[in-house]
């Protein structure tokens, strides 16, 4: 295929080592270009570290570069509001921001919160673990993710320091065993009342996307329906449609339902690099969705 039709599409939604990623910032901008992406945004957790390097490598390889995060919020909220039982497993609410200004105040203050968060839930899940005769140490977990470069420690790297000592056969093993949710090791992180997450990201001059929507672990579609109403009225700007996790089906009514509330559309990969088996661009976004996405940014910003 022409390189002029790749450029077709871009991705919204990866990760790098500034959060939970393997690969670089600066590196994401070449995978980027091999995969003949016209452009890509950043989203990391709860961090907006990596941004400067990815958009500096972005400019010198000729990928439009999108400034994004993406916040862990507390799905419970929802349920609260709108006066419903939650699902019997609460699932996870991930705010994404896109055009967003990384260096405000606020949003700095989230970044900071979500850190202190992550220090009280991480040691945690590492007592979780040492109580099932797991012989691990935080200090081990903390040095793996300085070593790559992250500051935002979360499970993928505990995943990964439980592989190295041989306790799971891989990442996805570690999650299925001991701290994927609902597991034995398991401890929640995701404390930030979604309204701020979404006021945090508009106070960038940004705009607010529901990350994987599958993941809210809604009862039914009725129930998913009146959640993305919820945060539509918290001022939520969009909805992840296309994403790895998603069916075509799914794809197809997220992008019904979005289009009922007014809401925009965005999509990607959530491409970790080794830790999970998703390709950068997988997703074959089309352009269309980030010129519309750029276009109300600028009529808000
Ligand atoms: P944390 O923010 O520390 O709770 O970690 C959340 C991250 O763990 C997600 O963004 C994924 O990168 C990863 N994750 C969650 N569930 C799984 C799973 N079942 N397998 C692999 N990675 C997962
Ligand atoms: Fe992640
Ligand atoms: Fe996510
Ligand atoms: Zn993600």
């Amino acid at each position: 295929m022409a390189e002029a039709d790749h450029a077709m599409f871009c991705d919204l939604h990866m990760h790098s080592t500034a959060s939970d990623g393997t690969h670089a910032p600066a590196e994401l901008a070449r995978l980027a270009l091999a995969a003949g992406l016209g452009a890509i945004a950043l989203t990391d957790h709860d961090t907006t570290a990596g941004l400067p390097a990815c958009a500096a490598a972005c400019a010198e390889s000729g990928v439009a570069f999108v400034p994004g995060i993406e916040l862990s919020a507390d799905p419970g909220a929802i349920w609260t509001d709108i006066g419903q039982a939650p699902p019997e497993r609460l699932g996870t609410l991930h705010i994404l921001g896109y055009f967003i200004r990384h260096d405000e105040p606020g949003l700095q203050a989230i970044h900071r919160r979500l850190l202190d968060a992550r220090a009280q839930r991480n040691p945690r899940i590492i007592a979780n673990l040492q109580a099932l005769g797991v012989e691990i140490a935080y200090d081990d977990v903390l040095e793996l993710a300085r070593a790559e470069g992250s500051r935002v420690v979360g499970r993928p790297h505990i995943a990964q320091v439980l592989l190295k000592k041989g306790y799971v056969k891989s990442i996805q093993d570690a999650f299925a065993r001991y701290i994927g949710e609902g597991k034995a090791a398991y401890a929640r992180t995701d404390l930030l009342p979604p309204r701020e997450a979404i006021e945090a990201i508009h106070g960038t001059g940004g705009l607010a996307s529901m990350a994987h929507p599958v993941q809210l672990r809604c009862h039914d579609d009725a129930a998913m329906d009146r959640a993305v109403v919820c945060l539509r009225s918290w001022g939520l700007d969009a909805l992840e449609t296309r994403h790895t996790d998603h069916t075509p089906a799914q794809v197809d009514r997220y992008g019904k339902l979005a289009a009922r509330l007014g809401l925009l559309t965005t999509g990607g990969s959530d491409f970790h690099g080794e830790r999970k088996p998703i390709g950068l661009g997988n997703q074959r976004v089309p352009m269309e969705v980030l010129d519309r996405l750029r276009a109300a940014a600028k009529a808000g910003g």
